[in-house]
């Protein structure tokens, strides 16, 4: 299941009901944050987004997507004062161009230091991160800034091979059958499946405003 919690959609002019951008995509228990506005971290406790994600995706760096990280990080490093486990896993940041300068900057406004390893790294328009059985494509995108685009893209899952009904078409049991079972196209003297597997592609996406 994936879920989209859009935690900010004012961009840099909030209202009382919209927060500055943000954007929590959650898929299978695993929480992925899309650029992170001022007070992300208490739009995060209203709409019930997990504190134990994993990785930002900023967007680019106009200040209302960029803002909340300084806030959210010292929140992160206090989870244990309020009753949470200390958190002790890496955070990474991800960003286009300038994102080691200007991520970098961020988090060392104050005199705090971040309690936890924080990692950035830059990407350029047309990497691809993989993660697991799905990927994190990104792409370019018009905005009066260095921007990038997001789109989780899953990886297209195998549907449950039919046994009785290869044989029922006469298929005998040897590679073929995993040649079905991939999707792969298969040359029979008698009539084949379709192949076509269980569930499409699903694709989500994040960019810049
Ligand atoms: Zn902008």
């Amino acid at each position: 299941m994936l879920t989209l919690t859009f935690l900010g959609t004012g961009a840099a002019c909030p209202t009382l009901d919209r927060n500055v951008s943000g954007l929590a995509l959650t898929r299978e228990g695993e929480t992925l944050l899309f650029d992170c506005g001022e007070g992300t971290q208490r739009q995060m406790m209203k709409y019930g987004v997990s504190f134990t994600f994993k990785a930002v995706f900023f967007t680019h760096y106009h200040s209302d997507h960029l803002l909340g990280l300084i806030g959210l990080t010292r929140t992160l490093g206090l989870l244990n004062i309020f009753g949470g486990a200390e958190r002790q896993e890496p955070l990474l940041l991800y960003g286009p161009k300038g994102a080691k300068r200007i991520l970098d900057h961020a988090l060392t406004v104050g005199i705090e230091k971040p309690k936890f390893p924080i990692e950035i790294v830059e990407l350029k328009p047309g990497d691809v991160l993989r993660r697991g059985d799905y990927d994190i494509l990104t792409c370019e995108t018009e905005h009066r800034a260095d921007t990038i685009g997001y789109a989780l893209v899953e990886h297209i899952r195998l549907g449950r091979f039919n046994p009785d009904r290869a044989r029922e078409l006469g298929i005998p049991e040897s590679p073929l059958w995993g040649k079905i079972h991939k999707g792969e196209p298969i040359t029979s003297t008698t009539a084949a499946p379709s192949p076509r597997p269980s569930s499409s592609a699903r694709r989500a996406l994040a960019a810049p405003w």
